[in-house]
């Protein structure tokens, strides 16, 4: 891939471990030609992983700062990744509707409430993931895998978004699971629904890059590119990194995988539209 991009990035003003210019001074030396900034959205509890209501300006103060000073080495983009919540549905999407941003990514990391109230990320720890799934699914993974895509394709269906975050982060966890098997019909006719929704409202699915190197694997999982591409489903590759140097992690091997699955494009931003830029 010549026109190396990245469109999910976070820095300090969410849970980056670095300053939003060292993530864009890094792209920069890895040659990346378009980066965009993408920050966990504000919500309604108290986290550490989420930018806080009142830094929102001096996140877009940063970003036009920086975009200003690289504009001769490459196109900055921001948007943000924005939660859909089971008991606020599409409200973040909905408060920065009308914000000066370039895209917006949505992503589901909570499906269910723990009894005692308090929030589960299903992209949390595998052994609370384990007991939630006792707890609240009676063991039964199905069970959660299924009320993950249901929120999902809640999300997707309000489509006040432009891209799906991570479309089958669930089975990051799910397969530490014996039932769990992403080849069982049940599975993929989820996916499959799922990428129905996804092409009926127009929306473009990440290929998630950022546990390549860790797990082998990118959300959603490579066994699923050809049917994407037969569903001629738009991609685009991000690395989600959270560290300067995950800015491009995995990315050649998922541009080789995309290539042998007969993708011939992916979706970039360009001169501040989506356009699908050549692989080779
Ligand atoms: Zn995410
Ligand atoms: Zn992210």
């Amino acid at each position: 891939m010549q026109y190396l991009t990245n469109f999910h990035s976070h820095c300090y003003f969410c849970d980056g471990r670095a300053s939003m210019e060292q993530f864009v001074r890094y792209a920069v030396a890895k040659g990346l030609r378009a980066y965009g900034v993408s920050s966990h959205a504000p919500v309604s509890f108290n986290t550490r992983w989420a930018m806080h209501y009142d830094d929102f300006p001096e996140y877009l103060q940063e970003f036009y700062r920086l975009k200003k000073k690289y504009s001769a080495e490459m196109e900055l983009y921001v948007g943000l990744e924005l939660d859909y919540l089971p008991e606020e549905k599409d409200a973040a999407f909905r408060l920065y509707e009308n914000e000066p941003l370039d895209y917006r990514i949505g992503a589901i990391h909570y499906i269910d409430n723990l009894p005692t109230g308090q929030k589960w990320n299903i992209d949390g720890d595998p052994q609370l993931f384990y007991m939630v799934c006792e707890l609240l699914y009676d063991g039964d993974i199905r069970r959660l895998v299924k009320r993950y895509f249901e929120q999902l394709c809640r999300m997707i269906s309000s489509a006040r978004f432009d891209i799906v975050a991570h479309l089958d982060k669930v089975a990051y966890n799910a397969a530490q699971f014996r039932d769990f098997d992403s080849t069982a019909s049940w599975y993929t006719d989820l996916i499959t629904e799922t990428l129905k929704l996804v092409k009926e409202k127009d929306l473009i699915v990440e290929i998630n890059t950022k546990s390549v190197a860790s797990r082998g694997v990118t959300f959603p999982n490579r066994q699923f590119y050809p049917l994407m591409r037969k569903m001629k489903i738009p991609v685009m590759v991000n690395s989600d990194c959270h560290y300067p140097d995950g800015v491009i992690t995995g990315m050649k091997h998922t541009y080789e995988a995309l290539g042998e699955a007969g993708f011939r494009t992916v979706r970039i931003l360009k001169g501040g539209k989506f356009v699908d830029m050549p692989i080779n």
